[in-house]
Formats: structure tokens, sequence, C-alpha cells
């Protein structure tokens, strides 16, 4: 028990870094300005953001979400989003072990937190993310042998080209871009960690989750962009869980294994 509990904060501690890390990412990745410099700054007196105050969570909380120079509020977005990612760091640890098993569940997380985060404010899908965590991806399943990368090639065609051909089927049925460029590179990415199994069953469930969230919201009128990264992000999170068991139960079902 002590052994898992150790992992766990290990875990927390890496992932509450690795979040902090990602909000810079969200803030900056669509704006295409460097994630590396300059260091971050108040976005509105433009104070630089000193160490004390730039420890993931607490400095939030230490300060009442308040900036030390001008007292401005400083979104809770930012401690939830490490909050989230520590959490899920730890979990992986937990589950996993220290290893490298963790690691990979760990960063596709991250990679998926931080699409559906800027899909959801910007509708954009950064390439850093896409072609970061395809590289990402291919580069992990390496580590388990020359069948685990022909998977993971194999899942990143798939969804690179299911994506492609709904996005081409929808110009012509509809006449305008019904899949985003970064959403069809997403699935490659994901494919890479998923396999091409769990693309059929990533877009199954993106897809359901993107009609039961937005169909609601449209028919009133309230929304009419579908930031599609966003459901495809839940649905791959879902699939790295428990796709397995269902892709399992699906092929029993059928008779085929
Ligand atoms: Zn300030």
């Amino acid at each position: 028990m002590i052994e898992p509990m150790l992992a766990a904060v290990v875990g927390a501690l890496f992932g509450a870094v690795i979040g902090s890390f990602l909000n810079v990412c969200i803030v900056r990745l669509p704006a295409e300005q460097s994630v590396v410099s300059p260091p971050s700054r108040c976005p509105k007196c433009g104070k630089p953001v000193e160490w004390r105050d730039n420890i993931p969570v607490l400095s939030w909380l230490l300060l009442r979400g308040k900036c030390r120079g001008c007292r401005e509020p400083i979104s809770i977005l930012y401690p939830i989003i490490e909050l989230a990612t520590a959490l899920l760091w730890a979990g992986m640890a937990w589950h996993y072990g220290l290893s490298l098993d963790a690691l990979r569940g760990a960063l596709f997380g991250t990679l998926l937190l931080g699409i559906a985060l800027t899909d959801a404010r910007e509708y954009i899908i950064p390439n850093e993310f896409t072609y970061g965590g395809l590289a990402i991806g291919l580069i992990l399943s390496a580590a388990s042998g020359l069948d685990s990368v022909v998977a993971a090639l194999i899942g990143a065609v798939v969804g690179f080209a299911i994506l492609w051909l709904v996005g081409v089927a929808g110009r012509w049925a509809f006449k305008e871009e019904a899949m985003g460029g970064g959403d069809i590179k997403m699935m490659a990415m994901v494919g890479t960690f998923v396999g091409w199994q769990g693309v059929l069953l990533t877009i199954f469930l993106g897809a359901l989750a993107g009609t039961a969230i937005f169909l609601p919201l449209t028919l009133i009128g309230r929304k009419k962009l579908v930031p599609f990264g966003v459901f495809l992000a839940i649905g791959a999170a879902v699939t790295y869980v428990i796709g397995p068991s269902i892709i399992e139960w699906y092929r029993r079902y059928l008779g085929v294994a």
C-alpha cells in the first residue's frame, strides 16, 4: 500500500509542475508565442511572476487569486488545470507505479487536456499538441517493440484518414468546412496511443458526447461552432481507460474472438 501511495505523491508533484507549464502552453500556443520566453507576466500590469508566486496551486491560494502587483484577479482556471494535471499524473503513477506505462498515460491525458482547453476557448488545436503528441506516441510505442510501433503507425493513419474523409464528405454535403485540420491531426496523434480500434471507438464516443451536449445548444441557437476536439478528447480519454475492455466485449459479441 505504501508503494502506490509514494508513487502517487511523486506523480502529483510532477503533474503539478507539468500542469503549470500546460497553462503557459494553453495561453501562448494558440497565439503562436514562445512557451519558453519571455517568463510569465501578469497580463494586466505586466509584472513578472516571481518564483514564489509561481508554485502550482499553492501560490494562487496564498495570493487569494490576486496579482501581487496590481491586485487584479488571476483566473481560477490556472490552479484548476494544475490540480487536474497533478491528479492525472498521481492517478497514473498510483495505477501503473513509476513506470513507462504511467508516463505514457499521463502524457496522453495532458495532451488531451491541452487540446480540449484550446479548442474550447479559441477553436484552435495547436500543432505542438498534435505533431508533438504524435512524435511522443511513436517514441513511447518503440519501447514495447516493433509490433507496437506498427500498431501505433496504423492507428495514426486510420485516425487521419477517417477524419479527412469526414471532412471531404462534409464539404461536399454542406458546402462548408465540417472538419478542422486540427481535428484530423489530433486523431492521427490519438491513433498512436490507442491503435486503430481505439480510433474507431474514440470517434464513436466523441460523436455521441458531441451530439448529446451540443445538439440541445444548437437547437436553441446558443452555439454555432462546435469545438469537436473537446469531444474527441473526451472520447479518447474514455477509450484509453476502458477501451480495451469495450473492444474485447464487442469482439466476443461478434464472435470474432
Ligand atoms: Zn498584475
